[in-house]
């Protein structure tokens, strides 16, 4: 793409400049974790050189810049996925934590015997076990959403699955597995038109193109800021206020509550309800930054930008005997998941690895999928906008001379 300058990109991560194993780093591990650009990491160090303190309690300076720049970076993120309000933003320690939330104080107070959950064959375990865990306290069930064997979501099973006893569906806006990317503003509608609600694990989403939680028009939204070129250990629920208001607190302690005392506790109101304890503030800011630093780029020409380099892999994939791709997705957010015969996926990741090739090798926390693709793991390259034509070559080179080597 002429208007996307990925090696202008790819100077502003440290990390990308290096050699592994004597070769130039070629980081195809991206559904993983993203790396982090200089300003993102200048940001989490200056917080600590200068303002740090604990937010929201202090009556000194650097608590009040603390806590600015901590609420500051929740309107960065209310603004990012276009939420009305902050106090919609719940901060996380990732899209686990977020999904594990609504499942403990939503579900729990929500659910009834013999009411169902579903979610698609193809989602991660992080929002697949929470269910499961409050369905089991609950009585109720978890229910798969079928799945083709291009790993798509059967729409129609979809359909003929949402009766009354269905409460939430949830599904991930991008796979993580195979890179599909859900329907989920259509599924958000039928959902809705049968009575349930809706979140959306959008861990895959942020880091390849804009999101727009009122479009999609679903309940929940969750995702971590180490997929969006920010920190570790920081995430956010999003969720529409009313639902919120009417949920009981996850974690109780500090910062989470109105009154304490030993004849009645109060709460907060939102966001603080749901965030006890002193949070991660630096992440929170590392995270502000990340969206910052997308605010300087041109996120439809860098989604193109990966399409290209995606279907420039998927040709030669296609190409090569006895390699065989898992998942055939239409729309793809820039994952190339594959076997080979004779070879098992973690000898062909650690002779990548000797090239200085980092991919992913496994089940990728979605054996269901595995299953239902009929494949015990897989080998996945995940790109993003830092990576180049020539990472798909060095990637290819070594899937040549894994097969040379094992075939
Ligand atoms: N959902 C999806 C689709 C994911 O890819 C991941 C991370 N692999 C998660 C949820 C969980 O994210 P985290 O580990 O950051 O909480």
């Amino acid at each position: 793409t002429p208007d996307f300058n990925a090696f202008a990109v790819r100077a502003d991560f440290p990390i990308l400049q290096q050699q592994v194993n004597g070769q130039p780093l070629v980081y195809l591990d991206n559904a993983a974790t993203t790396q982090k650009p200089e300003a993102v990491i200048q940001a989490i160090s200056d917080y600590y050189r200068t303002d740090n303190a604990n937010v929201h309690r202090g009556v000194h300076t650097l608590s009040d810049r603390a806590t600015h720049r901590f609420e500051q970076a929740r309107e960065r993120v209310a603004g990012f996925i276009n939420s009305r309000d902050s106090r919609e933003v719940i901060w996380t320690r990732g899209a686990t934590e977020a999904i594990n939330l609504v499942a403990y104080s939503w579900a729990r107070q929500n659910l009834r015997p013999g009411d169902r959950i579903l979610t698609p064959w193809l989602e991660h375990h992080a929002d697949i076990v929470p269910w499961q865990m409050a369905a089991a306290a609950c009585d109720a069930e978890v229910v798969p959403i079928p799945v083709s064997d291009a790993g798509e979501i059967d729409l129609a099973a979809f359909e003929a699955l949402l009766d009354e006893r269905v409460r939430l569906v949830a599904v991930n806006q991008v796979s993580n597995a195979l890179g599909t990317i859900n329907p989920v503003q259509q599924m958000t509608a039928m959902a809705h038109a049968a009575g349930a609600l809706v979140l959306v694990d959008g861990a895959q989403a942020v880091g390849h193109f804009a999101v727009d939680v009122q479009a999609l028009g679903c309940d929940f939204y969750t995702f971590s800021g180490h997929k969006l070129f920010g920190p570790t250990g920081i995430g956010v629920l999003w969720g529409r206020e009313a639902l919120l208001e009417a949920m009981p607190p996850f974690l109780g302690g500090g910062e989470m509550i109105e009154t304490v005392s030993f004849s009645g506790t109060t709460y907060n109101q939102l966001p603080f309800k749901f965030e006890a304890g002193t949070p991660h503030i630096a992440g929170a800011v590392g995270l502000a930054a990340a969206i910052d630093y997308l605010d300087g780029i041109d996120r439809v020409a860098a989604a193109a930008h990966e399409d290209r380099l995606l279907a420039m892999a998927l040709a030669q994939a296609d190409a090569i005997d006895g390699l065989q791709r898992v998942g055939r997705p239409a729309h793809n957010a820039g994952i190339f998941s594959f076997v080979m015969q004779g070879s098992h996926p973690s000898d062909i990741g650690m002779l990548l690895d000797q090239q200085g090739i980092a991919v992913r090798t496994g089940h990728h926390c979605t054996q269901p999928l595995m299953e239902r693709m009929g494949v015990p793991g897989t080998v996945r390259a995940s790109f993003s906008m830092y990576n180049t034509e020539e990472d798909v070559e060095r990637l290819f080179a070594g899937i040549h001379k894994a097969q040379a080597l094992f075939g």
